[in-house]
């Protein structure tokens, strides 16, 4: 769960990436950073906190020079500290390089093993310091073909973007399983995760990244090479569902329309009697239009969300989460007494959320509450880099859906199956839908660690 940006052959380089990662804050609210590059001088900035904050004008301005990299995080690997905010920069054999990651390598705590054992020492807890040490450790001078090989040995997730002197260089794995694509602004090049990155600075939109493929950006042009063998897609089904922004076109299509498909398919395999559908804003906007639309039930805008505070969940201590709920939504008492609502929401994952808002809704005078989920039961923690607790704390890994439905203390709950979100989003193959299947498509180290502890004791 990260957000990543970079630009190449741009005056404005840094200030763009600064407005890349504004779009893309919903990524990741943990840390923020920039790397620039001036001619051989880089430059730098990595803080702790949100886009907006951490990058004041004078910290911007000291940003100077033509291509610029840009990463906001919420770690999925490695502990939330500076140390671990990227981009990640080095000097090495042939030169000064820095690079932003948006994935988890499901290996790395097996390569990092092994380089530490042959003498490397690491600065960070999180994986991606591997392919930077990889990157060192080959005696290419070229920094392409060095990350090339380094590639060629980490397993996973990762799209990426790379600094080096002359060039910004972005990749996406074979599997393609995070998102990236390519915008063009001014003549200059830019890579972002979504292309709602893309809109706010004007640039145009070209394409996403192919899975496997390497893209350089030089000062002369741009060029692209896919250098590992073909293997089969498995584009994240859970950006769709959740995680990316609804204007975002995101593995060639839209974010909205798959998640308003995702609620007339869910309005048909789980129909509620009711009079009104209610959408647990924002995550549950796009479902309840499609539930309402395919249903005939109207929408009304029952929950109001304060703006001013970060999402819930994303910080990650629980203490934080559970109070999160309360200053966040509030409900509008008028549009639901005495009503049967269905309530539309993304996804349960540990039931805190929708245990809380089922009793604020019922507070507010509702007679009957439909829950209804635009997503199969999470059953199982992502490894490719989306932030889930152990399968311990999911809910839908250890209580079936009558349990959870008494938890949460709805009068009904419905998901959407996985063959109806794969309508939704228009195919049944290319996608990684590990979270509901339990099938994980690349091998994983151990399958009950939390990611977030991927180089420390696991969270238990
Ligand atoms: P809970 O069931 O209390 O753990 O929280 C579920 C809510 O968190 C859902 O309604 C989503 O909007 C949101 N959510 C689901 N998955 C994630 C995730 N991986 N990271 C952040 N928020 C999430």
């Amino acid at each position: 769960m990260c957000g990543i940006f970079g630009i190449m052959g741009h005056p404005e380089a840094a200030n763009l990436a600064y407005l890349g990662l504004y779009a893309l804050q919903h990524r990741g609210q943990e840390s923020a950073g920039i790397v620039s590059c001036e001619g051989t001088a880089f430059h730098e900035a990595r803080h702790m906190g949100q886009v907006a904050e951490v990058f004041p004008g004078e910290v911007l301005r000291r940003l100077r020079g033509d291509a610029a990299i840009g990463h906001v995080r919420y770690s999925t690997s490695g502990s939330s500290e500076l140390g671990n905010a990227q981009p990640f920069r080095i000097r090495y054999h042939a030169g000064e390089i820095a690079i932003a990651h948006n994935g988890n390598l499901t290996n790395a705590g097996t390569i990092r093993k092994q380089l530490e054992t042959a003498g490397s020492i690491f600065q960070t807890s999180s994986d991606t310091e591997v392919i930077l040490h990889l990157v060192a450790r080959c005696r290419l001078a070229n920094v392409e073909e060095a990350l090339v090989d380094a590639l060629r040995k980490v397993e996973g997730a990762y799209s990426i973007v790379v600094i080096a002197r002359d060039r910004v260089i972005a990749a996406r794995d074979p599997h393609g399983f995070r998102p990236l694509c390519i915008g063009r602004l001014d003549g200059s090049v830019c890579f972002a995760s979504e292309t709602c990155a893309f809109d706010l600075i004007g640039a145009e939109f070209v394409r996403d990244v192919e899975p496997g493929e390497i893209v350089v950006a030089e000062r002369g042009g741009v060029r692209s090479v896919h250098p590992f063998p073909p293997a089969p897609a498995h584009r994240c089904i859970f950006e769709f569902v959740y995680f990316s922004r609804p204007d975002s076109r995101l593995f060639g299509q839209s974010v909205s329309l798959a998640r308003k498909r995702m609620g007339a398919e869910l309005a048909m395999e789980q129909p509620a009697e009711a009079d009104i559908v209610v959408p647990v804003p924002d995550s549950g906007m796009n479902a309840a239009l499609g539930f309402s639309e395919k249903s005939g039930i109207p929408l009304e805008f029952g929950l109001i969300r304060n703006h001013y505070v970060g999402r819930t969940f994303i910080e990650p201590q629980q203490s934080i989460r559970h109070f999160g709920v309360k200053i966040k939504l509030n409900p509008a008492r008028d549009l639901i007494a005495g009503k049967r609502v269905v309530l539309v929401d993304d996804s349960i994952v540990r039931g805190t959320t929708s245990r809380k808002i089922v009793t604020m809704v019922r507070e507010a005078g509702a007679r009957e509450i439909h829950v209804r989920i635009s997503c199969p039961p999470t059953i199982a923690p992502c490894f490719y880099g989306v932030d889930t607790p152990l399968r311990a704390e999911l809910i839908a890994a250890n209580n079936t859906v009558d349990e959870i439905r008494r938890f949460i203390g709805a009068d009904s709950l419905g998901y959407l199956s996985l063959e109806g979100l794969r309508r939704a989003v228009g195919s049944s193959q290319g996608f990684c839908a590990a979270c509901y299947s339990n099938d994980y498509p690349v091998p994983v180290e151990g399958t009950d660690v939390a990611q977030m502890k991927l180089f420390e004791k696991p969270r238990r």
